[in-house]
Order: C-alpha cells, then sequence, then structure tokens
C-alpha cells in the first residue's frame, strides 16, 4: 500500500464541493487517512510550489492557493499516487478525461480544485510538510 499528498484547493471550498470531491477519492478506493481544513500562509504557499518558482504563473498560484482555506489530506491504497493522478485528470479541464474531477469540478488550468503528489518521493516531503505520522490513522 501507498500514500500521496492531496490538497483540496480554494475553489473547491469557496463552491462548497470538497465532500463532492471525497466522494470521487473515496469512490476510487482512496482511503482518507488525515485531512485538516487550514488557511495556508504565503510562506507555506511559496515554500510548496517551490520546484515552479521560475515559471510565470508561480505569482499567480501563491495568491490563489492562499485566497481562502484549503483542505489537506493523505491519502492511502494501492498505487496511491499514480490512481488519484488518474482520478484527478489533466491539469488543464479542457483536456480532463470523463469521470476525474477536473473534468467534472476545474474552473480553469490555474483553478482546478485538487492537487496530488507526482511522485511517491515528492509524497513523502509534502505529507511532511503538513502532518506528522501519529496523526495519520
Ligand atoms: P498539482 O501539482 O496542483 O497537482 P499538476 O501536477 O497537474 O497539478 P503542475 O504542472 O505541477 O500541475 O502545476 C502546478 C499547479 O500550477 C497546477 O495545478 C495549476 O494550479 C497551476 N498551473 C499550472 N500551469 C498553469 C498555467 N499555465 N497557468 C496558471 N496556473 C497554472
Ligand atoms: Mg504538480
Amino acid at each position: 500500500t501507498e500514500r500521496t499528498f492531496s490538497i483540496l484547493k480554494p475553489d473547491a471550498t469557496r463552491r462548497n464541493i470538497t465532500g463532492a470531491v471525497n466522494a470521487l477519492i473515496e469512490g476510487a478506493g482512496l482511503r482518507i487517512v488525515g485531512q485538516r481544513r487550514i488557511q495556508m500562509t504565503k510562506a507555506q504557499a511559496e515554500k510548496f510550489y517551490e520546484v515552479h518558482k521560475e515559471r510565470p504563473f508561480y505569482g499567480e498560484l501563491v495568491e490563489f492557493m492562499t485566497s481562502g482555506p484549503v483542505v489537506v489530506q493523505v491519502l492511502q491504497g494501492e498505487n496511491a499516487v499514480a490512481k488519484y493522478r488518474e482520478v484527478m485528470g489533466a491539469t488543464n479541464p479542457a483536456q480532463a478525461a470523463e469521470g476525474t474531477i477536473r473534468k467534472q469540478f476545474a474552473e480553469s488550468v490555474g483553478e482546478n480544485t485538487v492537487h496530488g503528489s507526482d511522485s511517491q518521493e515528492n509524497a513523502k516531503l509534502e505529507i511532511a510538510q503538513f502532518f506528522q505520522d501519529s496523526d495519520l490513522t
């Protein structure tokens, strides 16, 4: 079994659809073993997205991720990293497959409802930024 890190982004909390997103996550066989609703600080968002800091959308991304509450989660299941990427769908909702979270809910490439780790290594690093092992059950 494997764990991945997920964020339900501010567009999800704003529209009150976090339960609907969680239903798709659980429907795919992923278990939510840690979950907390937080307001990210600018410093937290900057650190979290540090790999993108040279990209033109970095400032906009940090601004968006701090524009309202988010739900940080740890998801567990078989091949959790790859499975969640599949459930999320493509970054750009216009290219997301039918049945995916982003196809159903995302508004744009920037406001795309969810984040999911892109590798097991990053999953570990991202989980550690927001959760202690003893919080995960
Ligand atoms: P995430 O990392 O959030 O799970 P991802 O791996 O599908 O999404 P990345 O390429 O890692 O996409 O980009 C990180 C985030 O940056 C995207 O989810 C999106 O919110 C934002 N982003 C990516 N490309 C653009 C863009 N061209 N314009 C605005 N925002 C963008
Ligand atoms: Mg990414």
